[in-house]
């Protein structure tokens, strides 16, 4: 099947995850592309499918038998993973995506909404391709549909072509966007000796180190007092957190990038009498991960001795953990990918992701998983849009290692 026409076909389905459901996937449905997608396998020729009761869709295409290299040995088997849920920032399902052919200037999306170079400079690269954009009201959905059309795309292409390959796993999995996606898979489910997300921006786009990320609740307790004789007796709990927030260090999501870490304040809730500040912390360096989390131990303690009462108390736990030291450890698997990407003519820009992957999930489960680009643009927004030439261009690097990994 055509690519493009894949894509649409995937990105017709409304998939978009609920980050306050305990089902498995979050939302009913994810199970509709779930089910699209464990049909289609199949009928590109794939025997071995199984779609789990969680929603995790795994396939696996076994080595043809003139796999083996020069020196004999079978190919390790890799795994090609993305994810079928779309993010909540914006709804999801485009009723009318359509393909133009771009020649520069602005793009009218619809509902008020246009794709401009002056908003979004990177527009210039693809003047003389042809765009796949939104209607304006919703997402497009290529993060992360254009990975699993690449993937499937991919695949369909390998087993027609009757070139040799090594055993090839396959896994489609809901609620990558509210951070549960790989979480609740295990290693033990996958037979792949590494594997790659294809789950990155622009093409050449590669990514195989994230943040360190740690969550801190802090907890301010108020004495309150009527406010008329409150002179030297009140103690206001939003004030405390306000005056803790202002004790950080100034490194806030807002201006830091590339390799800074912040302290970000989510949430902000409560009353005079009491208030409770959620931070997220993020660096990709552990040493200074782990500095950041005593720093705000630290400004909790000045806070309590000034005020001479013990009234904000903090609590901090580890999220996740950047995947790059345990890659370091496979540097093959990153070789064989920059292999790829320069064998299709596409020079890798190496950078590091401000966030976190499923990857970075499977590797410290033992699944070494780097994230391959699946050539979208402006995610998680109605400004989304992808290339034709982009998304085969990704399919052309995954068909490329399904087919060269020895
Ligand atoms: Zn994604």
């Amino acid at each position: 099947m055509d690519i493009v026409e894949r894509f649409l076909s995937y990105v017709a389905f409304p998939t978009q995850s609920d980050e306050n459901s305990s089902s498995s996937p979050t939302t009913e449905k994810q199970w509709a592309l779930l089910r699209h997608l464990e049909q289609e396998l199949r009928q590109i020729g794939i025997a071995d499918v199984t779609l789990n009761e969680d929603g995790y869709l795994f396939a696996e295409i076994p080595a043809t038998e003139d796999a083996a290299g020069p020196g004999g040995s079978e190919p390790p088997c890799v795994a090609f993973i993305a994810h079928v849920d779309t993010a909540a920032e914006a709804p999801d399902a485009p009723a009318d995506p359509r393909v133009v052919a771009y020649e520069g200037g602005d793009i009218e999306l619809g509902h008020g909404k246009a794709l401009s170079p002056s908003r979004f400079p990177e527009l210039n690269r693809y003047v003389g391709q042809r765009l796949i954009v939104t209607d304006g009201a919703t997402l497009l959905g290529a993060d992360d549909k254009a990975g699993v059309a690449e993937i499937v795309t991919a695949a369909e292409n390998v087993i027609g072509s009757g070139r040799p390959h090594g055993a090839i796993e396959l896994c489609f999995m809901p609620d990558e966007e509210v951070g549960l996606g790989a979480r609740r898979c295990e290693r033990s489910q996958f037979a792949a000796e590494f594997g790659y997300t294809v789950d990155g921006g622009r093409t050449g786009d590669y990514n195989f180190e994230n943040f360190n990320a740690a969550r801190a609740n802090v907890t301010f307790t108020g004495i309150p007092v009527h406010p008329g004789t409150a002179k030297n007796k009140l103690i206001n709990a939003l004030t405390l957190a306000g005056l803790y927030d202002a004790s950080l260090p100034d490194e806030r999501p807002e201006n830091t990038e590339g390799y800074e870490g912040f302290y970000h304040l989510l949430t902000l809730e409560g009353s005079s009498s009491g208030a409770v500040s959620s931070y997220l912390i993020r660096d990709h360096s552990r040493e200074k991960f782990e500095q950041r989390k005593r720093v705000m131990e630290q400004k909790a303690a000045e806070l309590n001795e000034r005020i001479g009462h013990e009234l904000v108390r903090i609590e901090i736990s580890d999220t996740y953990y950047n995947m790059r030291g345990i890659m370091e450890q496979h540097p093959r698997v990153n070789e064989l990918a920059l292999e790829a990407y320069r064998a299709c003519g596409v020079e890798p820009a190496v950078a590091p992701i401000r966030g976190g992957t499923d990857g970075a999930v499977l590797t410290f489960k033992g699944l070494p998983c780097p994230n391959l680009c699946t050539g979208g643009e402006n995610f998680h927004s109605e400004y989304e849009y992808i290339s034709v030439e982009a998304l085969d261009k990704c399919r052309e690097i995954i068909e490329y290692l399904m087919t060269h990994v020895q």
